[in-house]
């Protein structure tokens, strides 16, 4: 006999998880699986864990949506359940005219996007709160804020199990073929070859999502989108953060920027910058580091070099190429691709981890669940 569950997750980064977490509420068998030996073993902890405020995605864009609310779900979940997390907020600095009026598009952007607390501080503002600081003008974000990663992740899995759902590490999605009733799902489990049948199949792979979608078998080749690995490398500062705030320039294209933010235990570190790659590695060059302290120093021109050092990368899931503009979250159901009970996403790069808890009640939603 083939074993049944209600639903199967593919990956157990924060968004496999949230979505888990979610549907473990109203279905009594969830398994989410990992190829690797715990949760949360790539991009879901390689990030800046950072929970954004929303204030640049195009409006009515998935980001812009999910982000908005899902920041206000995450704060709450942190609250409720004990998640080290702080409301620091964060300083988006400007050097000169022309970036001072991309601080002044970036309020009109936000409040398109319902973020509206904004606060525009001068140069003499900027002196006495922060005096290491060097802008001309910076906009205050007072809802972005810092969290710790795994512990969310570890709430998250607790809910999961409270719901009597289940995370299999070290268990691979193989492929999935449709029957009339939902899907058989083989998986490689430590060498064992399996098949476990599920109502719900949620692809959320991250970087091997379209892999991932290759192999369900009767999904058409055109659902599935180019995916594009972008890396960014992080370089932490030694010793005792000259700055209380997260310190953003002008986002460049593909990316924030190298910003400068702090972990929960107070350690500063500067990064993401971008760089597309071929294939997956974390690679951090100590050549990067030239790049780093020019950028760095525009904002902190007392930057003591010597306290800068590699720390670890992280690579974006992204749907656009190098050349290409803004593109969205993809989550696809049967609407767009035919297959009930499937859902597919796709380029969940930032702000996946502040928008996990919106996404999985979007999920949920397309589910009917
Ligand atoms: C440099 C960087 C900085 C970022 N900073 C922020 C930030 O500050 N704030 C923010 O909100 N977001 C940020 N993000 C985005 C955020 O980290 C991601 O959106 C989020 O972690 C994606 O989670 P995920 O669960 O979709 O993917 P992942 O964490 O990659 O999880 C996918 C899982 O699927 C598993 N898997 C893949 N294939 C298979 C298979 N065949 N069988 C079984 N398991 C499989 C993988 O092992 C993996 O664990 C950043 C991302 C990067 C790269």
């Amino acid at each position: 006999m083939m074993e049944k569950v209600d639903a199967i997750i593919i990956g157990a980064g924060v968004v496999g998880l949230a979505i888990a977490a979610k549907l473990s509420h109203k279905l009594k068998n969830v398994l989410v699986i990992d190829k690797n030996t715990s949760f949360g073993e790539e991009t879901s902890s390689r990030n800046s864990e950072v929970i954004h405020a929303g204030i640049y995605y195009p409006q009515h864009s998935l980001k812009a949506k999910l982000c908005v609310q899902g920041k206000e779900k995450l704060y709450q979940y942190c609250k409720d359940r004990n998640i080290p997390h702080q409301r620091l907020g964060k300083l988006l600095v400007a050097h000169g005219e022309a970036e001072e009026q991309c601080l002044a598009k970036t309020i009109k952007q936000a409040a398109l996007n319902h973020v509206n607390d904004l606060t525009w501080l001068t140069e003499s503002d900027l002196k006495k709160s922060n005096p290491e600081l060097h802008a001309t003008a910076a906009l205050l974000s007072p809802s972005t804020g810092i969290i710790d990663a795994h512990s969310y992740m570890q709430a998250l899995l607790a809910e999961i199990e409270y719901n009597k759902g289940q995370f299999v590490g070290k268990t691979t999605f193989v492929k999935a073929n449709k029957d009339n009733c939902g899907f058989v799902v083989t998986l490689n489990s430590q060498d064992e070859i399996m098949q476990v049948h599920c109502d719900h199949l949620i692809n959320a792979g991250g970087l091997h999502s379209t892999n991932i979608a290759e192999n369900i078998n009767d999904l058409a080749k055109s659902h599935i989108p180019t995916l594009y690995y972008c890396r960014g490398h992080y370089f932490s500062y030694q010793g005792k953060s000259p700055f209380t705030q997260l310190i953003y320039p002008v986002p460049e294209a593909h990316g924030l920027g190298i910003h400068a933010s702090l972990d929960i235990g107070g350690q500063l570190k500067f990064g993401p910058d971008t760089q597309y790659i071929n294939d997956i590695d974390y690679e951090v060059s100590d050549a990067l580091k030239a790049k780093f302290v020019t950028a760095i120093q525009r904002y902190y021109p007392s930057l003591d070099t010597e306290r800068l050092q590699p720390a670890y990368s992280g690579i974006r899931p992204k749907l656009e190429g190098p050349k290409d503009g803004f593109k969205d979250f993809v989550i696809q159901n049967e609407k767009v691709h035919g297959l009930k009970g499937l859902v597919n996403l796709f380029g969940i790069d930032s702000p996946g981890l502040t928008s996990s808890l919106a996404i999985a009640e979007y999920v949920s939603e397309q589910l009917s669940i």
